[in-house]
């Protein structure tokens, strides 16, 4: 039996496809670090024997017989998360916590994910989307989990055009924080990190001043740097509970601190009453499992169909064949210099 601090490989029973869902294949696949964070800092909880990933692209095998717009054979992405539609939740406009709270993060969470050589999708009408013709499987991949969470950092900071903003993290979910506030009108940057990888693709991504957390206080660095004035909006995608300290410090009154980073250890996150403003300073903290389904992935596929994003920036390595997903989880538990996202295509 695998435990928490344990991977390995296991025999399964092929899944039971029900008649809205789809049994799939996968084409290409990526560990994330939120697998780490599950596996070595059981931050979830206990989980024994349960197959990890939630990050793929695969061909459909299998469709229950009330799914509309799929068939066997269709090239498909599958974003990490895949609410119940159906529930109050999803009707109130948080499908993330749809049947409870992150109950939308199913894979490698509540079943099994998706490193398997077959793995179910639970409403599939609702929860997968084509993959466009002219967009690689290892490119599509970055859609299920680093394109649209680093995007939910950056709209739920509400970035708007020529504002100042700062990422905190500049793993791959950052770097698309980094894109993503870009995209949305962001006119000056910041990007905090400490590997000189990440801070050269942040450039590319739109970012115009890098911060290294590693060369002293990156308050004082970004204070400095924009003429002792606060920033606009801060996103985390990287860091610890400290880090909400130092993004008090560094956002504007009415401004917005918006965290992605998965949390997994510690109790208690510090809230400075005097840098929130007694109270009073109208500073948002938000934090927010990224947004799941089928339209957001047709969304964000455009970008890439369209040219309007590269994420090929983000796939520092790749690898083909099943065997190598074991390789993909040790480096990103491992982070060696050279990573940002590993790719296996199978
Ligand atoms: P990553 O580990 O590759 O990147 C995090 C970066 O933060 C690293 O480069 C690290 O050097 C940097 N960092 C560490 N300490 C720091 C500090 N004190 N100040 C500034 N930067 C610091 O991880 P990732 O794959 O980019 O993912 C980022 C986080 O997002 C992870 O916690 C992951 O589990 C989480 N995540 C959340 C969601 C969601 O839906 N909200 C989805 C996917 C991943
Ligand atoms: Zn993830």
């Amino acid at each position: 039996m695998l435990k928490l601090n344990e991977v390995g490989w296991l025999e399964k029973e092929k899944p039971l496809c029900g008649p809205m869902d789809a049994l799939v294949r996968p084409l290409a696949v990526s560990p994330c670090t939120s697998d780490i964070h599950t596996v070595w800092e059981g931050a979830i909880g206990e989980r024994t024997d349960m197959i990890l990933g939630h990050e793929a692209v695969g061909e459909v095998v299998e469709t229950g017989n009330l799914v509309k717009d799929f068939k066997k054979g269709d090239r498909v992405i599958i974003p990490a998360i895949t609410p119940d539609w159906e529930k109050v939740e999803s009707q109130m406009g948080f499908h993330q916590h749809a049947g409870g709270m992150l109950n939308g993060w199913k894979f490698s969470n509540v079943k099994d994910g998706v490193f398997g050589e077959l793995f179910h999708v639970n409403q599939a009408d609702g929860n997968m989307a084509l993959l466009p013709p002219n967009v690689s499987v290892e490119d599509a991949v970055m859609l299920s989990d680093m394109v649209p969470t680093g995007f939910h950092g950056a709209d739920n900071a509400h970035v708007s055009y020529g504002e100042t903003v700062a990422v905190i993290g500049i793993g791959p979910v950052g770097l698309m924080a980094v894109a993503g506030a870009n995209l949305r009108g962001a006119a000056r940057i910041f990007a905090v990190g400490s590997r000189q990888i990440c801070q050269d693709v942040a450039k590319l991504y739109g970012a115009t001043d890098t911060v290294n957390y590693k060369d002293g206080d990156i308050v004082r660095h970004i204070l400095d740097a924009n003429d002792k004035k606060p920033v606009d909006k801060v996103i985390i995608a990287g860091g610890n509970l400290e880090t909400f300290e130092q993004a008090l410090k560094i956002v504007r009154p009415a401004g917005v601190i918006s965290n992605v980073n998965y949390l997994g250890t510690g109790d208690f996150i510090r809230i400075s009453r005097i840098d929130w403003g007694v109270g009073m300073g109208h500073i948002a903290i938000t934090g927010g499992l990224m947004p799941g389904g089928r339209k957001n992935m047709e969304y964000l596929s455009n970008l890439l169909k369209y040219g309007k994003l590269d994420v090929s920036h983000l796939l520092t390595h790749r690898y083909k064949g099943f065997d190598f997903i074991e390789t993909g989880i040790f480096l990103m538990k491992d982070k060696p210099s050279d990573l940002i996202k590993p790719v296996i295509t199978i």
